[in-house]
């Protein structure tokens, strides 16, 4: 990452050059209990970026430490995601796999005095842990003897008590400042089975314990989290300490990246999908890495949208449209152009022979001339877009209107005679007449016009669906914040209820053999993206990805 503002890599720099690491590993640890978002994707490229650039190592691990939650469609998925990032990982790891070597570490703290079995509930042991002016009480179970604490540990791994009955606590300071020093629970029983472990285990270490060791079984270096995590660092340090681990690992935090008009919580985007807002994790309005690669995005424009955001302790919200203005600029120059009518309206050419069909040339790309050209047909009876013909246009309307001449792109100038309306008074049908000297790349000069249509010649017009989408969430951040104080109101509330909108359409023939995630620009519309869940072979789904124009400025 250039920015400058990436005081990681100077940590990460000074370390080498002081001959504190001979090699830099990282981690990118995801808990598996739900699917990779655009703010994990800023994890992910800072953790392999700088393994990379000082070429160094970063391990895939699955933080699989609370089994109620997690699956293996989560691990399969985060594992797709990442590759198709584009990064290859070092090693594959489980934190579950380091169950036994956690416990080991969890029986030396008791032997050192440093752990202790406690019997208070969850809701007594919250009320002790006292508040940020107040110090904490220290539990009636906190000074039982080391045999004591060995022989009820040892129980609480054989199954002899039920979930929430004991807890294996750290014992450290009741009074610190920092309440994450007070007494933290470090170990739970769940009598649950695990995707990795199965029933193997029915205690289970907590984050705090758990995250810790992972980093520096693994010989992570440098353990890059986000900023929530600062406050925990003292215990992090503690326990790499007490457990007497070899490698020393450093915790570093970095601001979480927000993105407005969305959510960007694992719990909060499971809800839209268990309770049916969207079609599924990968539903293209959903922030999610697969939900944005179904949409269309790429990895080169989220890449390079992240490392945009930069590296700071900062967590605003960045601009939705940065993040579009990235996936524009990566397609403008590799996606073919074509023409697509979404919602359309007959137009007879009137004067143009009938049965006759002429193919016309048109560029694929005018921004890049080595894709070539493509041929599209055109005949007497083509469709040209709704919007594009009004019977009593404002003001400055240069399309089509009774009387007026405008350019059909690639093809010929028509003007409107007249139209048909339906029994409902409808605009069903255009009439116009097309001037043959007006064709398109014979440096026709005689007279301008100020409008330009796109069009799908009627007879070969392959039938296709569009789906348009709108932000998921509105008005995102005020919204967010509301979430948290009022009681009536959640942020599913502000879900956009037009979010989703399904058009049926008609694309050039050439278009009909397109494939999944196959992106086009569609003159005048936007880019769009091959759905690869609704495409069938008789009809085409394409996803806008996002439209022509933003007063986006970098
Ligand atoms: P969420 O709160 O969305 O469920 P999480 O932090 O619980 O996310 P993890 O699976 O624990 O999700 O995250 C894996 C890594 O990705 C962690 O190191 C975490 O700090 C990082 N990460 C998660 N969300 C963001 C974000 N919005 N911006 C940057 N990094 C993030
Ligand atoms: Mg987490
Ligand atoms: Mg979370």
């Amino acid at each position: 990452m250039e920015n400058s503002s990436n005081f990681i890599k100077s940590i990460i720099k000074e370390d080498l050059e002081k001959g504190k690491h001979k090699e830099i590993i990282t981690r990118f640890p995801p808990e598996p209990n739900g699917y990779l978002h655009i703010g994990h994707a800023k994890s992910i490229v800072i953790n392999f970026g700088l393994a990379d650039e000082f070429n160094g190592k970063t391990n895939l691990r699955f933080d699989d430490t609370n089994p109620l939650k997690e699956d293996q469609e989560y691990v399969d998925a985060i594992k797709e995601d990442v590759k198709w990032l584009g990064f290859e990982w070092e090693e594959l790891r489980f934190a579950s796999d380091y169950f036994d070597e956690m416990y080991d570490r969890a029986v030396l703290l008791i032997k050192k005095g440093l752990a202790y079995v406690d019997d208070l509930s969850a809701d007594e042991i919250r009320e002790y842990r006292g508040t940020l002016t107040e110090p904490g009480k220290e539990s009636p179970y906190r000074n039982r003897s080391v045999e004591e604490n060995l022989d009820l540990f040892e129980r609480m791994r054989k199954g002899e008590f039920e979930n929430g009955q004991k807890v294996l606590r750290a014992k450290i300071d009741m009074s610190s400042p920092n309440i994450n020093l007070r007494d933290p629970v470090i170990y739970r029983v769940s009598h649950a089975t695990h995707h990795n472990t199965g029933d193997k285990w029915c205690i289970y270490p907590m984050y705090a314990f758990a995250h810790p060791l992972e980093d520096a079984i693994e010989g992570v270096t440098h353990s890059l989290c986000t900023v929530e995590f600062e406050d925990q660092r003292p215990l992090y340090n503690w326990v790499v300490e007490k457990c007497e681990m070899e490698s020393t690992p450093q915790q570093i935090e970095f601001g979480r990246l927000n993105v407005t008009n969305t959510v960007m919580s694992k719990r909060k985007l499971k809800q839209l999908v268990d309770e049916g807002f969207v079609d599924g994790w990968d539903d293209p309005r959903m922030p999610t890495i697969s939900g944005l690669r179904r949409k269309g995005y790429t990895p080169e424009a989220i890449r390079e949208f992240v490392k945009e955001t930069g590296v700071s302790k900062g967590s605003g919200a960045v601009d939705e449209a940065m993040l579009e203005h990235f996936v524009r600029e990566d397609l403008k120059l590799k996606s073919p152009r074509t023409m697509g009518v979404l919602k359309p309206l007959k137009v007879v050419i009137t004067n143009y022979p009938e049965g006759q069909v002429e193919m016309l040339d048109a560029e694929i790309n005018p921004e890049n001339p080595e894709m070539g050209t493509r041929q599209i047909p055109f005949s007497r009876e083509i469709y040209i877009e709704q919007d594009d013909f009004m019977e009593d246009p404002p003001k400055k309307y240069f399309r089509l209107f009774p009387g007026n001449e405008v350019r059909l792109k690639h093809a010929y100038f028509i003007k409107c005679e007249d139209f048909i309306k339906d029994e409902n008074g409808n605009v069903v049908e255009i009439h116009c007449t097309y001037d043959p000297e007006t064709k398109s790349g014979t440096g026709f000069t005689g007279r301008k016009v100020k409008g330009t249509l796109h069009w799908v010649e009627a007879t070969q017009a392959v039938p296709a669906e569009f789906r348009l989408y709108e932000p998921l969430i509105l008005d995102a951040d005020e919204n967010k914040e509301k979430e948290e104080t009022s009681e009536e109101k959640t942020f599913l509330d502000y879900v956009n209820e037009n979010s989703l909108q399904v058009v049926q359409g008609f694309i050039e023939p050439n278009m009909k053999n397109v494939k999944p995630h196959d992106k086009f620009q569609f003159f005048r519309h936007g880019y769009f993206n091959v759905d690869p869940k609704h495409t069938t072979f008789e009809k085409p789904v394409f996803n806008l990805i996002v439209s022509l124009k933003s007063s986006f400025k970098l």
